[in-house]
Order: C-alpha cells, then structure tokens, then sequence
C-alpha cells in the first residue's frame, strides 16, 4: 500500500500545486504564470473552475501534475497562519522534491522482494533521511541541500534496477528510473537547486 503521507488530497490542500510553481505558454499551459500567482481559474474555495476540462482547455499539464502529498503537507504546516504564503509556497516546492523522491524509494522497493539486507538497508537509510528533511523546521528545510538525497535516491534506485534485472524481470516495473528523478518545472526554485547538483557516479 502506498504510504498516506505520499498522496495527494486535493481536500485537504489550499491548491498550492495552482498557485506556487510557474508555467510558461506551451503544449501542457494554455497561459504563462509566475511563481506565486494563483491561477486564473482557481476558486475562492482553493478548487479548479476548469477541473473537467483542463485538457480540452490546454492544461494538460496540471492533469499530469502529481505533488505526492507535498501539498496537504504544507498545508498542515502552514494551517493557521496569515502573511506567510511565501514562505509556504517555497516549502512546497521543497517538499514536491522530497515527497517524490521518497515515493520512488517506497514504491521501488516493493519491486524486489528478495532483496538482499543490504540493499534493504540502503533504501531504508535513503527513506529516514528524506522524511528527516521533510519534518525539519521550516527554515532548515528552504535551507536543505537536496543533491545528497537526490544522489542517494539515484545510487538505491540503480540498486533496485540491478536487483530487477538479475531477476530477470522487466525494467517496466521499475516506477521510475534515476535519470527521471527530478523531471519537475525548472522554474521551481529548488529543482533548479537539485539541477545544479554535480553530475556524480551511482555505482558502488
Ligand atoms: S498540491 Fe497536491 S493536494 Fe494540493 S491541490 Fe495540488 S494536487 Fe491536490
């Protein structure tokens, strides 16, 4: 079962996913929007005017958006405050980065079964570290280098990878591969962070 804290709840969100990342005019974004403005067709109750027909309208892009419980997370962290939108929107975009790294850790590792403690042990000590910076305070967590959490999530991955081919099952069911670990809008302050990691080596 995938874990609760991993999914979005759009219920229990104030729709940050509409409001703190940019898009520009393309094939996914009907409209260009800054970083922190709310979408046009977002409603007073934090819902979306065009749910129904964000495709047919040109918004494939947020049908594809996936925040990984980063949303009802920042949420939560935020709830009851005023004057701090800011700074939420920020720690969303942190969060989406870890959410979805420790969603591919806690999926992946379902794939294999048979793994051995060590690599067992690898995916576990990726996973304490990610949820560690995701309850961090917040102005540790908007300081929080992400590149080696990004590095380990690829090194276990590559793992999962390798532990899926010796099983000789199809790479298919892999979630997701490392080279898509941080496929997220390059203008989302952090992503830019992860993207000027170093390029590193993640065999052992
Ligand atoms: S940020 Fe996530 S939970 Fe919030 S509205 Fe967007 S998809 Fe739903």
């Amino acid at each position: 079962m995938r874990r609760p804290d991993l999914i979005a709840d759009c219920s229990n969100c104030a729709a940050l996913c509409c409001v703190a990342p940019s898009f520009d005019t393309s094939e996914d974004f009907a409209i260009d929007k800054a970083a922190g403005a709310h979408c046009p067709h977002e409603t007073v109750e934090h819902r979306c005017a065009i749910h129904a027909e964000r495709e047919a309208l040109g918004f494939s892009g947020c049908v594809i958006y996936e925040c990984y419980g980063a949303g009802p997370h920042a949420t939560r962290r935020f709830a009851g405050s005023s004057g701090l939108d800011a700074e939420r929107n920020e720690v969303f975009l942190v969060l989406r980065v870890v959410h979805e790294l420790l969603w591919q850790l806690t999926e992946a590792v379902k794939l294999i079964p048979n793994a051995t403690p060590e690599v067992l042990a690898q995916i576990a000590s990726a996973v304490a570290a990610l949820d560690a910076v995701a309850h961090e305070p917040t102005a540790s967590l908007l300081a929080a280098d992400l590149c080696p959490h990004q590095a380990a999530a690829r090194a276990a991955l590559q793992r999962v990878a390798q532990a899926l081919s010796s099983e000789r099952l199809p790479k298919r069911h892999l979630p997701v591969l490392p080279d898509a670990t941080l496929r997220t809008r390059p203008h989302e302050s952090p992503v830019a962070r992860t993207h000027a990691c170093a390029p590193h080596d993640t065999r052992e």
